[in-house]
């Protein structure tokens, strides 16, 4: 029990390090001292704008969805003591390519996973108790990327305990699914379009998620509510019109998109 709880703190602590260190100097880079040189990329926005409101606000959901990250690393603790789960330190027993695959398998499932729970997330009843916390954030930004209502927090996570319980994860494949999951949440709410002119036009690399197909969920309150990719939303008719129209507009500057 006292080994389980050291875990939690521990995996709190270290989490919220990592989170507010990168997060912070990623707002810094973004909207504070790179504001004016990316200027022609800040994705369209209409509603309401960036204020220390919403900051506060991000601020304080953030440490909520960092209290539940302890809570799953528990969760997961417990099932690897009681027996029930397999974390291994090596790359299991697949090699390389069996982790690899896995990191695939484990990415692909989580996008499903999401799209679902974010779709029921928008019914009118979750929405107004729960989903409307990240949804307070139109003007998204770095700080947005974990700003969740606690029940939407475990929502987001629970998968990874049934995966657990069927599957031997290796520290490696867990720390790199969390790690990719991380990266695409920050860059789908980094506010501003980094990724170049030609993405959408890229066989393969036009289907992935990008800070303007999320903002303009954020925008509009509904569609495009996949995570990694825009398959599910293809699939099932949720994709928003005009993403690349909103996609030229954060290009506003670059050669060929002279319209800015
Ligand atoms: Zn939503
Ligand atoms: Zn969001």
């Amino acid at each position: 029990m006292g080994g389980l709880l050291t875990t939690a703190v521990a995996a709190f602590l270290g989490q919220s390090a990592a989170f507010f260190g990168v997060v912070g100097l990623i707002w810094l880079l973004t909207w504070r001292w790179g504001a004016g040189r990316l200027a022609g990329r800040r994705v369209p926005v209409r509603g309401k704008a960036f204020d220390r409101a919403q900051l506060i606000h991000e601020l304080k959901h953030s440490v909520v969805t960092l209290l539940v990250g302890g809570g799953l690393a528990v969760a997961l603790g417990g099932l690897e003591v009681a027996g029930f789960a397999r974390l291994s330190g090596g790359l299991g027993p697949g090699g390389a390519w069996g982790a690899a695959l896995t990191v695939v398998g484990l990415v692909l499932g989580n996008d499903l996973w999401f799209y679902g729970v974010h779709r029921m997330l928008h019914t009118p009843w979750l929405f107004k108790r729960v989903h409307c916390v990240h949804h307070r954030s139109v003007d998204v930004n770095p700080f947005t990327s974990y700003s969740f209502h606690a029940v939407e927090a475990a929502l987001l996570t629970a998968w990874l305990v049934p995966v657990a319980l069927v599957l031997p994860l290796p520290a490696p494949v867990l720390g790199l699914v969390q790690g990719i999951g991380f990266a695409n949440n920050l860059m789908a709410h980094l506010g501003y379009e980094l990724l170049p002119a030609w993405w959408l036009r890229a066989p393969g690399l036009r289907w992935t998620n990008t800070a303007t197909l999320h903002s303009l969920h954020h925008t509009r309150h509904r569609g495009n509510f996949g995570l990694f990719t825009r398959l599910w939303d293809r699939l099932f008719g949720t994709e928003l019109e005009g993403y690349a129209e909103a996609f030229a507009q954060a290009h506003r500057q670059d050669p060929g998109h002279p319209q800015g």
